[in-house]
């Protein structure tokens, strides 16, 4: 990171209300200059509210934007340094690839526009295109236009509205990789909005997962994935399983929770609940970190992890790993995905078998919120 934050965004307070319904509740946010930001949600959450906000395209009924040090709250889109891309690339179908990018440069009146379209197309690899309509073109390259237009005037900020929603599935990861490499390479603040966390989590170097208005947890993919702090974040970032345990004793830096007739071990700093003795706290853990043992072979399980027993309830190949679903006193419906490469054939529905995992992989959340 640079000293440079002329490219910052910070929004303080800002909100939106439309009547008496709250699209985004109070919010505050900053996203470094040079940061690929994602605001991740489900459809309604009031993320695209935000980026609007940002843009000017949408008036805030409280609070302020700052883009770097200037306050820009009262200036319209145009005056703010800022482009937006938009999920429909809106590209101007009579004009060639080479004069929609040059677009913004004209219009205010750059004559020599030749060698910054040029390094531009470079940038998203169309050089070999400059002289195409943009119907000649995949979806993929549009949007790379869309995105060659939006940079060209230098924007510190750039606001990506779902701009690969429009796309087929592989086209999307390989655009999601693009853009990554353009921003990179640009090295401007990119915030992107999508509802698709693995996007989200392939792009963006800190995502702001959203829920009803508000963000509810602010991190890095790996941060959000590995340590979630409340149910939604947990399901919304992929699958988890969770037990309903309660606080018995602590050891050292760690937890120690009844779980079913078991013990459980949580890391504190891995636990946003209570830990007060007797405290109820949902206990989750990611299905991929689970192994799987028949319990007859239980002896075998190292030191130190933790385990439940269960019953297999049913199984399912899913290319590279089976899926199991487990029946345990803990937990009913328990799901665990096994990377099965030596299959063991005893590991079919009703066989006994123990689940242990590194309790480093746990997480501890507040017992009062719903699973789902
Ligand atoms: P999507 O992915 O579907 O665009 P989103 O998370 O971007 O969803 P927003 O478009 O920000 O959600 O909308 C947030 C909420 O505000 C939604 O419930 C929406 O219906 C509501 N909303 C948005 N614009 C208006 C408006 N002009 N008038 C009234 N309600 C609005």
């Amino acid at each position: 990171m640079t000293n440079d934050t002329s490219g910052d965004v910070r929004l303080s307070g800002i909100a939106k209300t439309y009547g008496s319904f709250t699209a985004v509740h109070p919010l505050d946010l900053t996203v470094p200059q040079g940061s690929f930001f994602a605001l991740l949600g489900a459809s309604g959450c009031g993320k695209t509210t935000t980026l609007r906000m940002i843009a000017g395209l949408e008036e805030p009924s409280a609070g302020t934007v700052h883009l770097g040090e200037q306050n820009v709250t009262a200036l319209p889109p145009y005056k703010r340094p800022v482009n937006t891309v938009f999920q429909s690339y809106a590209l101007f179908p009579h004009l060639d690839i080479f004069e929609n990018v040059a677009f913004g440069l004209r219009r205010r009146g750059i004559k020599s526009v030749k060698k910054q379209v040029e390094d531009m197309l470079e940038l998203v690899q169309l050089g070999e295109q400059a002289r195409k309509k943009p119907h000649q073109l995949s979806g993929g390259q549009q949007q790379r236009v869309a995105v060659a237009r939006a940079l060209i005037n230098h924007p510190k900020v750039l606001l990506l509205d779902e701009p690969l929603g429009a796309l087929d599935l592989k086209l999307r990861r390989q655009m999601q990789l693009e853009l990554k490499r353009i921003q990179t390479e640009v090295g401007i603040t990119f915030v992107h909005v999508t509802h698709d966390q693995e996007e989200a989590m392939t792009m963006a170097d800190t995502v702001a997962v959203m829920n009803a208005g508000r963000v509810e947890q602010l991190g890095s993919p790996t941060d959000l994935y590995e340590n979630p702090r409340t149910t939604f974040v947990a399901n919304f970032l992929g699958t988890s399983n969770f037990i309903e345990a309660e606080v018995d004793s602590k050891s050292g830096d760690d937890i120690v929770l009844k779980a079913g007739g078991g013990k459980l071990v949580l890391p504190e700093e891995r636990c946003s609940a209570p830990t007060t003795t007797g405290g109820k706290v949902l206990v989750g853990v990611r299905p991929e970190k689970i192994s799987l043992i028949p319990a007859e072979d239980a002896g075998e399980i190292p030191e130190g992890r933790n385990r439940i027993t269960g019953r297999i309830a049913d199984s399912s190949f899913i290319g590279v790993s089976t899926q199991y679903v487990i029946d345990s006193p803990v937990c009913p419906e328990f799901e665990v995905y096994a990377q099965n490469i030596d299959r063991d054939t005893r590991l079919v529905p009703g066989a006994e078998v123990v689940l242990h995992w590194n309790p480093a992989h746990t997480f501890g959340l507040d017992a009062s919120q719903d699973i789902d």
